[in-house]
């Protein structure tokens, strides 16, 4: 059995094994996929000491540095359902979904995130080529350029106000028949100068001149009158999804779907934590993850330090 088995193989999940494998105990990673998010990501500029890189080289860094130390990576499986133990001390246990169990003293949840689509023609062809998902980390791209924001919630409405202060034009589009975010949020996004708000829209097709994006068509659900818009950017806010469908019922999850911790990175059940993009803590970045991920390791151990082996 192992000590420590860790569920995800993203910055959350590296720094969790990294710490973990630096206690000196049997470590294992199962990973769908190792790297996680960051190999979706082009640009990397707010990984503090690292001034620039991209997602795929991130990613294999984050590999190898797991590798330096002592820990089981079993790359390229999914995991399908958990079973803590059934009095402390016990082992946890991990399905895979090809049918291996395997067993541990302690587990830590780091499956993260996905970002909903808008599943309109030219998302896919144009992702990281205008398209964009999260302004924290691709808004200074779209410096003094044209952008849409998709989505009138309050990740949509906060986006489309963080953005317009970055770059030349936001408009926000959104499904519904009004905006869905906080009053205040959408008192403050009106305020400004350089945004256009489109309500009853429903986004048709992301346009680009086969590099990069350079418009944007919508329909105006009341008139059903189609229009374009000229821009550079598209970010879309429709939602960030935690990956925990396969916890539902075994796990304390918010009403988001995210898990539940405490300030040690521990959930519902002792024994199991969690850390990254799929847990509460709010503000999904590279940096909080693996602060989260090594914070949740030394929670964990701690947890075993106090816990006699049953
Ligand atoms: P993830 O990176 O989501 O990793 C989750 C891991 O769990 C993966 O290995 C996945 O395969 C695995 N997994 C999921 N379900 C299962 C399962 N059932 N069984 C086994 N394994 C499973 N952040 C920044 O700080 N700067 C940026 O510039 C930046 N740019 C971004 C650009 C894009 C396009 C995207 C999508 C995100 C970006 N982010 C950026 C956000 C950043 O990538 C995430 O905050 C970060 O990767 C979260 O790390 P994590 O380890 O919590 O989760």
């Amino acid at each position: 059995a192992y000590d420590m088995l860790i569920v995800g193989g993203g910055p959350a999940g590296a720094a969790a094994a990294v710490y973990a494998a630096r206690k000196g105990i049997r470590t294992g990673v199962v990973a769908e996929r190792f790297g996680g998010q960051t190999l979706d990501t082009m640009a990397i500029e707010n990984f503090i000491s690292v001034k620039e890189t991209d997602g795929p080289k991130f990613a294999v860094a984050l590999e190898q540095h797991v590798k330096q130390y002592d820990v089981d990576i079993m790359n390229a499986q999914r995991a399908v359902k958990l079973t803590p133990a059934t009095e402390p001390g016990g082992l946890a246990e991990l399905e895979l979904a090809n049918g291996a169990v395997l067993k541990a003293r302690s587990v830590i949840l780091s499956t993260g995130a996905r970002w909903r689509n808008v599943n309109v023609p030219g998302e896919a062809e144009y992702k990281n080529k205008g398209v964009a998902y999260c302004p924290h980390c691709d808004g200074p791209l779209f410096k003094g350029k044209r952008v849409a924001v998709i989505g009138g919630g309050n990740s949509g409405v906060e986006a489309a106000i963080d953005l317009a202060g970055i770059v030349k034009h936001v408009t926000l589009i959104e499904f519904a028949d009004a905006l869905r975010a906080d009053a205040v949020l959408v008192a403050k996004l009106k305020s400004l100068p350089n945004v256009a708000i489109h309500t009853s829209a429903q986004t048709t097709e992301i346009h680009g001149d086969g590099q990069k994006v350079n418009g944007l068509s919508y329909t105006d659900r009341v008139s059903g009158a189609g229009h374009r818009i000229d821009l550079e950017g598209v970010f879309v806010q429709i939602g960030l999804v935690p990956n925990t469908e396969w916890l539902k019922g075994t796990i304390e999850l918010s009403r988001h779907g995210e898990i539940i911790i405490d300030a040690r990175g521990q959930t519902n059940v002792p024994g199991i934590y969690a850390a990254g993009d799929v847990t509460t803590v709010p503000f999904k970045q590279i940096v909080i993850a693996v602060g989260e991920g090594a914070k949740a390791a030394l929670g964990a151990f701690d947890h075993l330090m106090r816990t006699p082996v049953v």
